[in-house]
């Protein structure tokens, strides 16, 4: 029987501890008692686990037996998100985290609806705690980084957390009307054969980009991409692109940055 997994959020070099929602889950729903074993992600590394100690707020475990990585590494995939409908992009952000995504930037674009943008700060928790479910439900080995929501000017301007010298590439429904464009696998496909390839992609939100936003992302070095001729909803289009990222540069969807790889900073324009 598979081992359930679960992503701790305490942990030293014996023991690891979850909490909150988690820990009741497990206390109350899942009856655990000591004994039961289980497999416990602790920061970026995997370990079996026995249940050391079950308390209604917190269920301990030990720490048995450090596990191989699930899979070969892969370069990180992270995604620029501009926030739209949140039931939307909440099931967009599960759907990444099953595939792989190492990180997720919500950007705060000129369509983004005001409300969204006004409400998106106090949504982040939440998207996290989507991030660490889908991780488990997933067997996921790491849980990708839900960062801050910032205004899409903010992100283009400043160094984006990305974990090194990556390819940015923006999918621009605009290019989806371009016969000449290049699409998303043909920019993947070119980056293949270099085995640190670590890609960046920019999705839009309901209303799509501006021309503005457009040129400011050519200005700062993405390269523009297209999904194919029809016009995609933004989940949509994030699940191809993760999907034909992941399938053209690694066996098995991306993996987080290794802790080695420097943070980015943007070329200069
Ligand atoms: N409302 C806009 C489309 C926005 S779709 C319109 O009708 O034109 C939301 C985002 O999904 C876009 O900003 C883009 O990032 C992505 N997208 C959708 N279809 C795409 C395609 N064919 N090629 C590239 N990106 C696409």
């Amino acid at each position: 029987m598979t081992r359930r997994r679960w992503i701790a959020s305490e942990f030293d070099r014996e023991t690891a501890t979850l909490t909150g929602a988690q820990a009741d889950h497990l206390a109350r729903v899942l009856r655990a008692t000591a004994g039961m074993q289980a497999e416990i992600v602790a920061g970026d590394r995997l370990f079996r686990a026995v249940v050391a100690e079950v308390a209604p707020a917190a269920v301990r475990f030990r720490l048995e037996e450090e596990l191989p990585a699930a899979s070969p590494s892969a370069p990180p995939v992270t995604l620029l998100v501009a926030v739209f409908k949140f039931d939307r992009l909440e099931w967009a952000i599960e759907k990444a985290t099953e595939l792989g995504v190492a990180a997720i930037h919500p950007a705060l674009a000129r369509r983004t609806e005001k409300h969204l943008a006004q409400a998106a700060a106090a949504r982040v928790q939440r998207w996290r705690r989507i991030a660490i479910e889908a991780t488990q439900q997933s067997r996921g080995s790491f849980v990708p980084a839900i960062h801050d929501p910032q205004p899409l000017a903010t992100l283009l301007a400043a160094p984006l957390e990305t974990p090194a010298a990556d390819t940015r590439i923006l999918l621009s429904e605009h290019e989806a009307v371009n016969p000449s464009a290049l699409t998303l696998a043909d920019r993947i496909q070119s980056l293949a054969a270099s085995s640190e390839a670590a890609v960046t992609l920019a999705i839009g939100p309901e209303g799509g980009w501006t021309s503005e936003e457009t040129a400011r992302f050519a200005e700062t070095g993405w390269l523009a991409a297209s999904l194919g001729p029809r016009i995609l909803r933004a989940e949509t289009a994030i699940i191809a692109s993760l999907a034909i990222t992941a399938s053209l540069l690694a066996t098995d969807g991306p993996h987080p940055p290794s802790t080695a790889q420097q943070s980015f900073h943007p070329r200069s324009t």
